[in-house]
C-alpha cells in the first residue's frame, strides 16, 4: 500500500501578510519534490493569500477549524463550502485548544467532521489526553472515546479522515511524548480503527502532534504507526519545517 506520510503545519493565530509571504516562499523554494504530503493550516483571513502563494507548489492549503453548519446565522463561522472555494484540502477539527477554550464536545467535533467530509475537505481530527488524564491512567479511555465519536460519520468511510494524536501536555510546552509513548497510543488508535473498519485501518494516517521539531521528528516518524506530524511552533520557521518534511519518508 502506498501511504505517504503527511506533515501539516498548524500556524494557530500567528502570521501577517508579510510574514506569510516570506514563510511560504521559503517553504516553496526549499521543499523540492517531497516524499510526503505537505500542508499548512492557516488563519482564515489569510486563506486567499496563501492559496495564491502555494499554487503550483506541492504544499496543500488547510484551515484550522470548520463550522458544522451549512450556512446562515452563525456569526464568526466558516462553512466547509466556503473553505472549498479557497482550495482548502484539509481542516483541523477538534484541536485541543478548541476543545479547551471553546468548549467543543466530542459530538460537535463529529458534526464538524461530517460537514468537512460532505464538501470534500479532509478533516484532521485531533484527539489527546491532558496531563491529569495521563497521570490518572485515563489516556486510553479518553483517546478511544474521542475517536469513537468520529468513527461512524454517516455516508462516509472512516478512511477519508486523518487522525492526529496530540497529547495536550505536549502541545506548545516543549515536552514531547517519547517515540515509545506516542507509538503506544497510535497502536491503540490503529487497533480501534481496525476493529471499526478492518479493510481501511492500515490506510488511515495517524499523525503525531506535540512539540515535534527538527531534532525529534525523525525518531517519532520512524515509529510504525506514526504516519506524519501536526506541527505547531516549528511550522512557523521555514528551516525547521523543511527539516521535518525531509525526515518524513
Ligand atoms: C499543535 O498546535 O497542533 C501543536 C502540535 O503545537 P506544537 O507543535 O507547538 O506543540
Amino acid at each position: 500500500m502506498n501511504k505517504k506520510k503527511l506533515i501539516a503545519g498548524n500556524w494557530k493565530m500567528n502570521g501577517s501578510l508579510a510574514a506569510n509571504e516570506s514563510l511560504v516562499k521559503a517553504l516553496a523554494q526549499g521543499v523540492g519534490a517531497p516524499a510526503c504530503d505537505v500542508a499548512v493550516c492557516v488563519p482564515a483571513p489569510y486563506l486567499a493569500q496563501v492559496q495564491a502563494l502555494v499554487s503550483g507548489t506541492p504544499i496543500a492549503l488547510g484551515a484550522q477549524d470548520v463550522s458544522q453548519h451549512e450556512q446562515g446565522a452563525y456569526t464568526g463561522e466558516q462553512s466547509a463550502a466556503m473553505l472549498r472555494e479557497f482550495g482548502v484540502r484539509y481542516a483541523i477539527v477538534g484541536h485541543s485548544e478548541r476543545r479547551q477554550y471553546h468548549g467543543e464536545s466530542d459530538e460537535l467535533v463529529a458534526a464538524k467532521t461530517a460537514a468537512a467530509l460532505k464538501h470534500g475537505v479532509t478533516p484532521i481530527v485531533c484527539v489527546g489526553e491532558t496531563l491529569a488524564e495521563r497521570e490518572g491512567g485515563h489516556t486510553e479511555e479518553v483517546v478511544k472515546r474521542q475517536l469513537a465519536a468520529v468513527i461512524h460519520v454517516n455516508g462516509h468511510c472512516i478512511s477519508e479522515i486523518v487522525v492526529a494524536y496530540e497529547p495536550v501536555w505536549a502541545i506548545g510546552t516543549g515536552k514531547t511524548a517519547t517515540p515509545e509513548q506516542a507509538q503506544a497510543v497510535h497502536a491503540l488508535l490503529r487497533a480501534q480503527l481496525h476493529h471499526a473498519a478492518s479493510d481501511h485501518a492500515a490506510g488511515i494516517r495517524i499523525l503525531y502532534g506535540g512539540s515535534m521539531n527538527a531534532a525529534n521528528a525523525a525518531q517519532l516518524l520512524a515509529q510504525p504507526d506514526i504516519d506524519g506530524g501536526l506541527i505547531g511552533g516549528a511550522s512557523l520557521k521555514a528551516p525547521d519545517f523543511l527539516q521535518i518534511i525531509a525526515a518524513a519518508r
